[in-house]
């Protein structure tokens, strides 16, 4: 059977089938440090609409897995795919199909690097808001089917806020427009709110019409306050959100992160205990707002330091910059991703730090402070994930929901976050999103066991 459904992928798509070993290794993982088992059937490089309906109906005719990918980095094991599945990869597709400044949209196809978008649209003067750390590295399209968020959104928006319309291929190969060209619509269910986020479980996106910004004015402004502890940074930052004053970028380093960067940049070692806010300001007010922000921060008890010029501000973001490479250097990585509200941050610290005594782990955390949203890391040794670790974060995201938080602000359930997804939706909501896969993807052959587990037991 198998061997019939490459047949049938090659017979229609020629080369863009790729069975070459190392391809299809390559597919089995992201960057989660998670693969699926076993190996798939075939990589399919899909240059076209037509190539992604041809491949989505030979799997729904033959009833065969689909798993769509962009540029596999990203970290819930959304993309893996593994025995029996079909990898159909979206990242060939990757033209700017039409800019129009004047309605500050753009149209685009879903394999464009997120960056590469960025320089195709330098020239018009305007800019699409997301802005995940894997910008250089990760598509549009994987970007939307995430629901991805990025440094600026705070001010700026996170994906959601950033898409005005959708062209989906469904299971049966149809393809459907959701969406609008103008700002405002309402005209039926918001289908294209339904799709951002739904990792590769409802349809294919093969186009994007985005909502674009003008570039912001002004000279961005830098500065960094190191505080005793993360607790007291985190205060700091909830002082800054609740005096009314927005910094496009505003992010948290705990001491351990601080440290391991440190180590990594040979710059001289933190004092102990010590986390930082590193800031940015931007537009016309920058610099006000900078003041403003600095008098917040040394009030709170911070060590601020201000960027003199551009070259100095470079040097403060190396910092945060260096978080991931920092942490790869300590061993393999779990990088978690919860959300809570702003003001419940230093409660959520103080969850993390009674996590690290119960289990005797060190968890280093990053945190987006501008939104709320956490980057716990777990270390370990080993390819695999120790059971003391997922005992440690299925304590971190009770506790982000007791918090009124959310177990992924930004990177999706994937396979890595199933099976808690209930404790999060409660039995009703988890059937009735269940329901709305089925009614999109009857047969079941999109991105299975993704996002909903299949069996209580995954
Ligand atoms: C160093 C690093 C930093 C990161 N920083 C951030 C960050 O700041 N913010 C953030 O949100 N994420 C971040 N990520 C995670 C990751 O980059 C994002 O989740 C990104 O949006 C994934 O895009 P991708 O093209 O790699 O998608 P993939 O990994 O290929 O796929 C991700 C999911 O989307 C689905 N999918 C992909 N393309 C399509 C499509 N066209 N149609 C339907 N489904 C599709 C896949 O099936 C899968 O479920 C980071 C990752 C790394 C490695």
């Amino acid at each position: 059977m198998s061997a019939d459904v490459v047949a049938l992928l090659r017979a229609a798509l020629g080369e863009k089938v790729d069975v070459s070993p190392a391809t299809l290794e390559s597919a089995r993982a992201d960057k989660s440090g998670h693969a699926a088992s076993g190996t798939p059937l075939a990589v399919v490089h899909a240059a076209s609409v037509a190539d992604v309906q041809e491949t989505v109906r030979i799997a729904s005719a033959t009833r065969t897995p689909v798993v769509t990918r962009g540029a596999g980095t990203g970290l819930a094991g959304g993309a893996n795919t593994g025995g029996g599945e079909i990898a159909l990869s979206l990242r060939s597709m990757d033209r700017v199909v039409e800019v129009r400044p004047d309605d500050l949209l753009a149209v685009v196809e879903p394999g464009i690097l997120n960056a590469d978008l960025d320089r195709a649209l330098a020239p018009y003067g305007l800019w699409w808001a997301p802005d995940p750390a894997s910008r250089e590295i990760s598509t549009v399209g994987g970007n939307i089917a995430t629901g991805a968020g990025g440094l600026l959104c705070a001010k700026y928006g996170v994906v959601r806020d950033a898409v005005l319309a959708l062209d989906v291929v469904l299971a049966d190969g149809r393809l459907l427009h959701v969406g609008h060209r103008s700002v405002k619509g309402v005209t039926g269910l918001d289908l294209t709110s339904l799709l951002i986020g739904s990792e590769g479980t409802l349809g294919v996106i093969v186009g994007a019409t985005l909502k674009l910004r003008r570039r912001v004015p002004g000279e961005a402004q830098t500065l960094t306050a190191t505080f005793p502890g993360v607790r007291e940074a985190a205060v700091a930052s909830a002082a800054v959100t609740s005096a009314g004053i927005q910094p496009a970028i505003m992010e948290l380093m705990d001491a351990a992160c601080l440290a391991a960067v440190h180590t990594l940049l040979a710059l001289p070692a933190p004092l102990a205990g010590a986390a930082q806010l590193t800031i940015q300001t931007d537009g016309p007010a920058s610099h006000a707002e900078a003041d403003e922000i600095a008098a917040v921060l040394v009030a709170a008890g911070g060590d601020v330091r201000r960027a003199a010029d551009p070259a100095e501000a470079e040097l403060l973001w190396r910092v945060r910059r260096s978080m991931h490479p920092a942490m790869e250097t300590l061993g393999t990585t779990l990088i978690e991703d919860v959300s809570v509200p702003r003001s419940a941050l230093p409660a959520m610290f103080d969850e993390i730090a009674r996590i690290e005594r119960t289990y005797c782990l060190t968890i280093p955390t990053v945190c987006h402070a501008g939104d709320g949203n956490l980057h716990p890391n777990f270390v370990f040794t080993g390819p695999d994930v120790p059971d003391v670790v997922w005992a440690a974060a299925g304590k971190l995201f009770q506790a982000a929901l007791r918090l009124g938080g959310t177990l992924t602000g930004e990177h999706g359930i994937g396979v890595l976050k199933r099976r808690w997804l209930r404790d999060e939706l409660g039995d009703d909501q988890w059937e009735l999103q269940r329901q709305i896969t089925r009614v999109f993807d009857p047969a079941g052959i999109l991105n299975p066991g993704k996002v909903f587990a299949q069996s209580p037991d995954e």
